[in-house]
């Protein structure tokens, strides 16, 4: 039920939507983070707006090939969440509109710089970094050494003890691709890759699989970003986190409207939440550990300190490219695991 204020909101969106002869229907949202933060958004904002949403939790590459499938019939308003370097693919391959949100001026630096980079099409929500995560009770059990680097995850004594996201379908998977290739060069990150296929039990379709598997104990190690893990690690599970001791990679979690959208002032409104202190609030409330991009939201207490971890220059721009993002993906089909 809405508060009387959302219900005001609400009023005032639609006669001004109406007296610009805008036929506004229900917000159709793909969600790419986690599910319970995709819930607790869905509610915060219909309580603010006054708008209805329908929101659906997809892996990114998924997100990306439905939006690229819908082209000349778009069915989604907003793609919110999900790895960066897909939404500028979306960017790129101009299935995204322009928008200048509210809340950009107070965004930080890697977040503005981000935008510039989408040519307005994309806003940078929130950035956190990629690690793996292991169960140190099944660790014990099993009687293993602690893996630190990401060399260790080849080791033999870890066969069929690791899981991963696919990366066709999963933005956290892309960017260990892509972090990989950025940390070693691509010739070695694809050695890497080969040898670190002999230990993994199943590349999963979404990203926050593994970890959740490590943290039920159905699997020793999940390679996931480290804000999820910690998500796990709050709610009790006997996760150790790791920030892999050659360096990682991190995400700029991103929102953009869908080119063709048929509520943009709603999509609009939505982006604009999502980027406010309350907005980005909703990520704590959740019980999300990201790193906000607005400069006056609240960093959750839990969120792993970023700045203190090795950390690639990640380069958005080139891993932001279709074209790269396809030849990655075909070589990793090719030569790492045929996706089913
Ligand atoms: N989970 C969290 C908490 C994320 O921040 C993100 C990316 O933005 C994902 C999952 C990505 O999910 P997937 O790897 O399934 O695309």
């Amino acid at each position: 039920m809405r508060t009387l204020t959302a219900f005001a909101a609400g009023m005032a969106f639609w006669l001004c939507g109406a007296s610009q002869g805008m036929t506004e229907a229900r917000l159709n949202v793909l969600c790419g983070v986690d599910e319970a933060w995709c819930m607790t958004m869905e509610k915060a904002f219909e309580a603010r707006a006054g708008i209805d949403i329908s929101m659906v939790r997809k892996s990114t590459g998924d997100i990306l090939d439905q939006i690229r499938a819908e082209k000349s019939h778009p069915t989604v308003d907003v793609w919110w969440g999900g790895t960066g370097d897909a939404h500028l693919q979306a960017a790129s391959e101009d299935l995204l509109d322009r928008y200048q949100p509210d809340h950009e001026h107070d965004m930080l630096p890697w977040a503005q710089n981000f935008f510039a980079m989408s040519g307005s099409r994309s806003a940078a929500i929130y950035a956190g970094a990629l690690g793996f995560a292991y169960n140190s009770d099944l660790l014990a059990a099993l009687k293993l050494p602690a893996p630190t680097c990401w060399q260790d995850l080849t080791k033999e004594a870890y066969r069929g003890h690791i899981q991963s996201g696919n990366p066709n379908s999963s933005g956290t998977a892309f960017t260990m691709l892509a972090t990989l290739v950025q940390l070693l060069g691509e010739e070695e990150a694809f050695r890497y890759m080969a040898a670190l296929n002999r230990n993994i039990v199943e590349y999963t379709r979404s990203g926050s699989a593994p970890v959740k598997a490590a943290a039920r104990g159905e699997i020793l190690i999940g390679i996931s970003f480290m804000h999820d893990a910690v998500t796990l690690k709050e709610a009790g599970a006997p996760l150790v986190i790791v920030a892999p001791c050659e360096g990682t990679g991190y995400e700029i979690g991103a929102v953009s409207i869908v080119k063709g959208s048929r509520n943009a002032r709603a999509a609009q409104a939505f982006v604009d939440f999502a980027l406010s202190p309350e907005g980005q609030a909703t990520g704590a409330a959740a019980g999300q550990n990201q790193v906000p991009s607005n400069a006056k939201a609240a960093l959750p207490p839990a969120a792993p300190d970023i700045t203190m971890i090795k950390m690639v220059d990640y380069d958005f721009a080139t891993f932001g490219l279709s074209d790269e993002r396809s030849r990655l993906l075909t070589r990793f089909d090719t030569e790492i695991s045929p996706t089913q």
